[in-house]
């Protein structure tokens, strides 16, 4: 589903991505760690077309994020064909990033109703559906600031969901919440990935990832340091750095 080749990124002389390759099948969950500055949020940033790659090939579902390839050469995407490609795409943030006039409804429904053009009582359905999904059947009508951060986050969830991405990713969904909300976001990502969801999740939740993960890859300075099994890596890291940072958040 995500298929990473030698992917660099600088901003300007700083190259934040070094020669990343790693790939994701259909249905897998892969945890991102690592600390701050390793370049994770870039990383998931090229996936979704917030960045453009400065070399390297990143391909999801098979296509080339942002490139077309023709007669062996390739041209850069018009930007209509991008924002197909991004729709596909759903990302879930730090912060919740909810519009604060819209209630939690009106939130999940704003991009399907906007993009995708379908009925608005077929579009409400589909988002109370979500909503109950999540766990906020009883939420729709409140307004974000209404809600706790483990429900906005779950809403948010539910808004990525709406436009039935193939591929999730999520930046440190859990980091601004109070620790007794954390659960309930996790528990909403554990039922995503059991329903088949890709998703590439950067945390810092190792008991997540021991338990949801498919496979865990460990960045230190934009580059992969150590890849694979997450209980391998977790109870036996082979990285004087892997074990530094491990000792740090476990
Ligand atoms: P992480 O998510 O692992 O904490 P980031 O991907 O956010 O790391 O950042 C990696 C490096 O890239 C940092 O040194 C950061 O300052 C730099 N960086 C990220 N975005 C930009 C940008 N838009 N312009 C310049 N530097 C950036
Ligand atoms: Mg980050």
């Amino acid at each position: 589903m995500v298929l990473a080749e030698q992917v660099s990124k600088s901003f300007g002389s700083n190259e934040v991505l070094k020669s990343i390759s790693l790939e994701v099948r259909r249905g897998e969950v892969m945890c991102l760690v690592g600390p701050s500055g390793s370049g994770k949020s870039t990383f998931l940033r090229c996936i979704n077309h917030l960045e453009v790659l400065s070399a390297g090939r990143l391909s999801v579902d098979g296509e080339l994020i942002g490139y077309r390839e023709a007669n062996g050469k390739l041209y850069e995407m018009a930007p209509k064909e991008a924002a197909r490609q991004r729709r596909d795409i759903g990302m879930v943030f730090q912060r919740f990033n909810l519009f604060p006039h819209m209630t939690a409804l009106q939130n999940v429904m704003e991009a399907p109703l906007r993009v995708k053009g379908l009925p608005k009582a077929q579009v409400e359905q589909n988002a109370l559906d979500l909503l109950a999904r999540v766990g906020l059947a009883e939420r729709s009508s409140y307004y974000p600031a209404h809600l706790s951060g483990g429900q906005q986050q779950r809403v948010a969830i539910a808004r990525a969901l709406a436009m039935e991405p193939k591929l999730m990713l999520f930046d440190e969904p859990t980091s601004a919440l109070d620790p007794e909300l954390v659960g309930e976001v996790l528990d909403v990502m554990k039922g995503l990935a059991k329903s088949g969801m890709t998703m590439i999740v950067v945390t810092h939740e190792m008991g997540f990832a021991k338990e949801v993960a498919d496979s865990l890859v460990f960045m230190d300075g934009g580059v992969v340091v150590e890849s694979g099994d997450p209980d391998e890596i977790l109870t036996n890291p082979q990285h004087r750095r892997t074990q530094a940072f491990l000792s740090k958040v476990l």
